[in-house]
C-alpha cells in the first residue's frame, strides 16, 4: 500500500511539471552551455594576420588567405579561412589567438545546398542567419 501511494505521489508531481520536449526545428532549442563548441567565427576588424591560428590547427582546416579588407592592423591583408568540413571543433585556434578574433560560436545548423564548406574570411565573419539572408 505504501509503495502504491509513493508511486501516485511521484506521478502527480510529474503531471504539473513543464514539458521538456522541444518541437525542433520549428521551435529554437533554448540551451547552449558556456562550453558549447559550434562553428568557428571570425572578427575581421581585430585580426592582425599573425597566422598563429593556422599554425596550431591540427588538421589544416584553418589556413591563411589574402582578402581585400582594411582594418589598419593587418597590413598584409591575410586572414584565416576555415574548412568546416575538416574542422574538429577542438578550439585550439580560439585559445591561441592573441586578439580574440577567432572563436567557436554556438552555431551548429550548417546544412547548405552546395558542398563548399571552405569558409573564406568574408563568409567566416558572418553568422549562418546573416548568410541565409544575404547570399
Ligand atoms: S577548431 Fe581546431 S580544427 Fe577547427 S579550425 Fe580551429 S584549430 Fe582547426
Ligand atoms: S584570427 Fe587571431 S590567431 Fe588568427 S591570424 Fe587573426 S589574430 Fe592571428
Amino acid at each position: 500500500m505504501k509503495g502504491i501511494i509513493k508511486g501516485l505521489i511521484t506521478v502527480t508531481k510529474h503531471m504539473f511539471r513543464k514539458p521538456v520536449t522541444v518541437q525542433y526545428p520549428e521551435e529554437p532549442i533554448p540551451w547552449h552551455t558556456k562550453r558549447f563548441r559550434g562553428r568557428v567565427i571570425l572578427n575581421l576588424d581585430s585580426c592582425i594576420g599573425c597566422t598563429l591560428c593556422a599554425q596550431i590547427c591540427p588538421n589544416h582546416a584553418d589556413h591563411m588567405v589574402h582578402y581585400e579588407y582594411e582594418n589598419g592592423k593587418n597590413w598584409r591583408k591575410i586572414y584565416p579561412a576555415v574548412d568546416i568540413g575538416v574542422c574538429t571543433y577542438c578550439g585550439l585556434c580560439q585559445e591561441i589567438c592573441p586578439t580574440g578574433s577567432i572563436r567557436l560560436s554556438n552555431e551548429f545548423e550548417l546544412a547548405h545546398f552546395d558542398r563548399d564548406m571552405d569558409y573564406l574570411p568574408d563568409r567566416l565573419s558572418r553568422t549562418e542567419t546573416e548568410l541565409k539572408y544575404h547570399d
